[in-house]
């Protein structure tokens, strides 16, 4: 059976699909550029799970197919939660990562290492033809750092030190990382939910 994970990020979908391969070998994952286009959803939920629905049920109403999306971004304790869904604009551009990442230095630039703590979040959704819908959460623990370090990964990696480590998880090799992600586990368990 084919089903359609709602991104052109190709890192997504080939993580995704080597999690699929393992639980569900009779699943073809394709992304959205093995697709006929359709126009881009506006992510306008004030939830991850609530954004990851959104594209999944238009995934859905566009191709037919079983559609399966993310959403995700980081939750730093001392703004309260914040940068939350608004991580990719969070310096007022879409997708500075470099702007994003001075920006969170700087509202953090009086906060103690003790209260720095901070996690990604992900949601990820499937929407099956039948309107049957599943949503389920990862998340990974740790801290924003104080410089930016490494450079595997994107977004806020060179900032959080995941939980455990003393390096960011812009440098960790990007296998551990998918091993601890909030992607990794939200994907895992979906993967579950999609074969059961
Ligand atoms: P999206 O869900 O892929 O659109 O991610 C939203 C935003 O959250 C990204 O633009 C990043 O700023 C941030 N983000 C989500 N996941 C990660 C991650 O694994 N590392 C670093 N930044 C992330």
């Amino acid at each position: 059976m084919r089903i359609l994970l709602a991104t052109r990020n190709a890192g997504k979908i080939d993580e995704l699909r080597q999690i699929l391969a393992e639980a569900a070998p009779g699943f073809e994952l394709v992304g959205l550029d093995a697709v006929e286009p359709y126009p881009e959803t506006a992510e306008t939920e004030l939830t991850f799970a609530g954004n990851a629905l959104l594209k999944a049920r238009d995934g859905v109403k566009h191709t037919g197919l079983p559609t399966v999306a993310d959403d995700s971004g980081l939750a730093v304790e001392a703004l309260n939660g914040m940068p939350g869904v608004l991580s990719a604009r969070w310096a007022g551009r879409a997708k500075d990562d470099a702007a994003n990442n001075a920006l969170l230095l700087e509202q953090l630039a009086d906060v103690p290492d003790r209260l720095r703590g901070a996690k990604f979040v992900c949601a990820a959704a499937v929407a099956w033809p039948d309107g049957r819908e599943q949503v389920v959460h990862g998340r990974m623990r740790g801290r924003v750092g104080r410089t930016e370090r490494g450079s595997n990964g994107f977004g806020y990696d060179p900032l959080f030190i995941p939980e455990g480590h003393e390096v960011t998880s812009a440098e960790l090799p990007p296998e551990e990382k998918n091993a601890i992600s909030h992607r990794g586990k939200a994907f895992r368990e979906l993967a579950a939910e999609i074969v059961d």
